[in-house]
C-alpha cells in the first residue's frame, strides 16, 4: 500500500467573506513511505496567502517563514493540484486530524468545494501511533514525545516547517507499521459520512436533564456489595463530570459517583466511576484528629 503523510503549517487570518478567521495553510509538506533503506520520496510548498495580509508573529517566530518567503509562494489551488499530481491515490495520513479538517476549510474557502477530491483513504496518524504505544487516547501524545518513545531525536528534523514535521512523522510511522493493526485506522473519505464525521466536535454535556441522559446512567451499584446503593446528595458539577454521595444501605458503605456524558459523532458515550467518598474521608480526618487530641490532652 502506498503512504503519504501530509503536514501543514497555517496562520490565523481574518476572513470578510467569512465574518471570522481561517486557518489559512502556508505551507505544505509531505513524505511517501517508500521502500525500506531508500529515502523517503518528498513534497514541500508554500503557499501565497490571499486572505490574510501578514503572517502573525507567532507562526513566524515557530516557523520561520517569513512574508517575503511567501511572496514566492504557489497560490492554494496550484499547491493542491501539484500535491494531488504527487501523491497520486495514496492513503493520506496526519498527525491528528486539525491537518486534515484545515484542509478541508481551506478547499470549501478557496474552491467552494466540501470534498477533497483526491482524499480516498485516510489514517490519523497520531491515533495509530498512541494505540501502538500503548497510549491513552484521552491524553493525545505529541508528536515529539512519540518520537521519544520510539529512540528517534526530533532535533535531528527540521520541526515546525511541514516537510521536517512530516519526515519525523513518517519515520514514527516507520518503526510502529504493522498492516494488520493499519487496517481498522485506514478510513474510506468517500465513503458517506466520512465529513460528517471529521467534522463533527464531542461535546461534554453539562446539564442532567438532557433527553439523551437515562435514568440508568445515574444509578450505581455499592462497589463492595453490588447491590445498589441510594444517592444522598446532590449531584455537583465538577471539571464537565457530575459526581454525587451513594449509600449502600445493604453493607454502609458510602462512596462518591462520578458521571461524565459526551456526545460523540456514534451517540452518547457515558463513563462512570467510583470514587472514595468526600464525607467519609472528612469524617475519619475529623475522627482521627480528635483521637490525636484527646491523647495528648491525656
Ligand atoms: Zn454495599
Amino acid at each position: 500500500m502506498d503512504f503519504v503523510v501530509l503536514d501543514l503549517e497555517w496562520n490565523g487570518a481574518y476572513s470578510r467573506r467569512l465574518g471570522g478567521f481561517l486557518n489559512e495553510i502556508i505551507e505544505m509538506g509531505a513524505a511517501r513511505a517508500g521502500r525500506a533503506g531508500a529515502p523517503p520520496d518528498t513534497f514541500q510548498a508554500l503557499v501565497r496567502p490571499q486572505v490574510g495580509k501578514k503572517i502573525s508573529g507567532k507562526i513566524q517566530a515557530l516557523t520561520s517563514i517569513t512574508d517575503e518567503d511567501l511572496e514566492g509562494g504557489l497560490r492554494f489551488q496550484q499547491a493542491v493540484s501539484r500535491f494531488a499530481g504527487w501523491a497520486g491515490g495514496a492513503v493520506v495520513m496526519t498527525w491528528g486530524t486539525s491537518d486534515i479538517l484545515t484542509l478541508i476549510d481551506n478547499y470549501r474557502y478557496f474552491r467552494g468545494d466540501d470534498r477533497i477530491p483526491f482524499l480516498k483513504r485516510y489514517v490519523d496518524l497520531q491515533a495509530y501511533c498512541e494505540q501502538r504505544l500503548g497510549r491513552d487516547p484521552a491524553q493525545q501524545t505529541g508528536l515529539e514525545t512519540a518520537a521519544r518513545l520510539l529512540g528517534i531525536d526530533p532535533a535531528s528534523f527540521s520541526q515546525h516547517r511541514a516537510l521536517g514535521d512530516s519526515l519525523l512523522e513518517l519515520e514514527c510511522f516507520r518503526r510502529l507499521y504493522d498492516p494488520a493493526t493499519l487496517e481498522p485506522f485506514i478510513q474510506d473519505a468517500e465513503r458517506r459520512g466520512f465529513y460528517d464525521r471529521m467534522e463533527f466536535r464531542t461535546t461534554e454535556i453539562c446539564d442532567l436533564h438532557h433527553p439523551l441522559i437515562r435514568p440508568a446512567d445515574l444509578s450505581f451499584c455499592c462497589d463492595l456489595c453490588g447491590r445498589k446503593a441510594r444517592r444522598v446528595g446532590r449531584w455537583q458539577l465538577r471539571n464537565k463530570s457530575f459526581r454525587a454521595e451513594f449509600l449502600c444501605r445493604h453493607c454502609g458503605h458510602r462512596f462518591c459517583g462520578r458521571v461524565q456524558f459526551k456526545l460523540k459523532y456514534e451517540g452518547m458515550s457515558v463513563r462512570k466511576a467510583i470514587l472514595p467518598s468526600r464525607r467519609e474521608k472528612k469524617e475519619k480526618e475529623a475522627a482521627q484528629a480528635a483521637e490525636k487530641s484527646g491523647e495528648e490532652g491525656a
